[in-house]
């Protein structure tokens, strides 16, 4: 009888273990279902861009039926409430219930807001193509508002947290904001757009000199740093800041950090501080029926130190879930994870960028940067393609 395998998330992680379990496994060796809050499969790194209305949906949001048509790979919409791995059951929103052989979960992360007073409740986030299409209506709707009401809350925006996220969509909002207000007849002038970040600086794992370049092309088109400053407390539309200064705001997008995702950390798996423990194969260290792949479970690199949750990470994670998970039921030794990587971009708007790659961490700054980061999403793409050529 063939084996069940379910996976729970449609992102990097979840798509990429489908179709490489596919690839080692026949329809008639194993079934796979892959459920997934959403019937797309969300490219997240781009998000920064559809926030600001500068790509369209569809480049973003790839209907998952569409991308697994002819792969004997099941999709099902739908909200896991409740994972229980004693039982190997898994209980959707509604009350549908499936059962498993082996599970993968690559659930992603959460934001994490740290306990603050009133940020949850008062901020918008970017984990979603759904949150970005929300932040994109609200920023036009700010500025429109701003051209009748005049009110200086509706023509500020502030992004909260200045990692990857929060640098990416504030240079995409400079990008943007400018034509935003000539279609409303505001004075691009009366826009204040404001990064704060509670540590000395911005984006620490660049160098000093990229941290500075991308520093001087964000302020040349209108973003002002607040470093050193972490957000206290917000009050409906004010923020306060650690020194006492307040902003008011109808718009603050909080990019100030994850954590794993919660189903993850209370289904009973090992977990450290709420991310799934996994041996060299990928598999939970307390349940080898479970596979993990991406943000929600930790993965410790040669120094003891958690590699950070990216893209990059997740991707080649499914990868592995989906073959070892073909060696598990075969009784064949399965392989360990040895992650490869490229190295990191950030795009600072729509050209320009900075960038540390390869192994030797070599640096970019500018269009080569820009053009480096438009081809590692055109990489991942082609490469999702490649492996759909090779599932059965
Ligand atoms: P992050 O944790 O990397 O950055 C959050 C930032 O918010 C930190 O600099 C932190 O000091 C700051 N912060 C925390 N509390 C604050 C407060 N109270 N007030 C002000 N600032 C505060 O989060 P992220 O940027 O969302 O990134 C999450 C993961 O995703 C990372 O591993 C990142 O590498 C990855 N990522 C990668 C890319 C890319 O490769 N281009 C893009 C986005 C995200």
């Amino acid at each position: 009888m063939s084996k069940q395998i379910l996976i729970l998330g449609g992102g990097y992680g979840g798509l990429l273990s489908a179709l490489s379990a596919r690839a080692h496994l026949t329809h008639e060796e194993a079934e796979i279902t892959v459920i997934n809050r959403v019937g797309s499969h969300q490219i997240i790194t781009e998000l920064h861009r559809l926030a600001a209305g500068n790509v369209a949906e569809k480049a973003v949001a790839l209907p998952l039926e569409k991308l697994l048509k002819g792969k004997q790979i099941n999709v099902v919409v739908g909200t896991v409430d409740e994972i229980n791995v004693e039982e190997r059951r898994v209980l959707l929103l509604g009350g549908k219930t499936f059962s498993y052989d082996a599970l993968v979960l690559a659930l992603g992360s959460e934001t994490n807001y740290f306990g603050i007073p009133g940020l949850q409740e008062n901020s918008f986030t970017l984990k979603s193509v759904a949150d970005a299409n929300r932040l994109f209506a609200h920023v036009e709707q700010s500025i429109r508002n701003y051209s009748s009401t005049n009110n200086k809350a509706d023509a500020t925006f502030v992004i909260g947290g200045g990692g990857l996220t929060g640098v990416e969509l504030v240079g995409e909002l400079a990008d943007e904001l400018p034509a935003i207000c000539r279609k409303y007849g505001v004075d691009f002038a009366d826009v204040s757009l404001y990064l704060v970040e509670a540590m000395p600086s911005i984006l620490p794992i660049f160098s000093a000199e990229l941290i500075e370049r991308a520093t001087i092309s964000l302020q040349n088109r209108g973003v002002e740093f607040l470093t050193g400053l972490a957000i206290t407390e917000v009050n409906g539309p004010t923020v306060s800041l650690k020194d006492g200064r307040t902003i008011d705001t109808h718009t603050l997008v909080w990019t100030g950090g994850v954590q794993g995702s919660s189903l993850v950390a209370n289904c009973g798996v090992e977990v450290n501080r709420g991310r799934a423990t996994v041996n060299e194969s990928l598999q939970s260290v307390s349940h080898p029926d479970v596979f993990l792949a991406g943000d929600c479970a930790v993965v410790f690199g040669p120094e003891g130190r958690p590699f950070p949750p990216t893209a990059q990470l997740a991707w080649q994670m499914g990868e592995l879930a989906g073959a070892n998970i073909a060696a598990h039921f075969k009784g064949t030794t399965m392989d360990s994870f040895n992650p490869v990587f490229s190295g990191t971009l950030a795009s600072l708007g729509r050209k320009d960028g900075i960038g540390s790659v390869g192994g030797s961490g070599i640096e970019l700054k500018g269009t080569p940067a820009s053009l480096m980061k438009k081809a590692s999403n055109a990489r991942y793409l082609s490469h999702i393609n490649g492996l759909f050529a090779l599932a059965y």
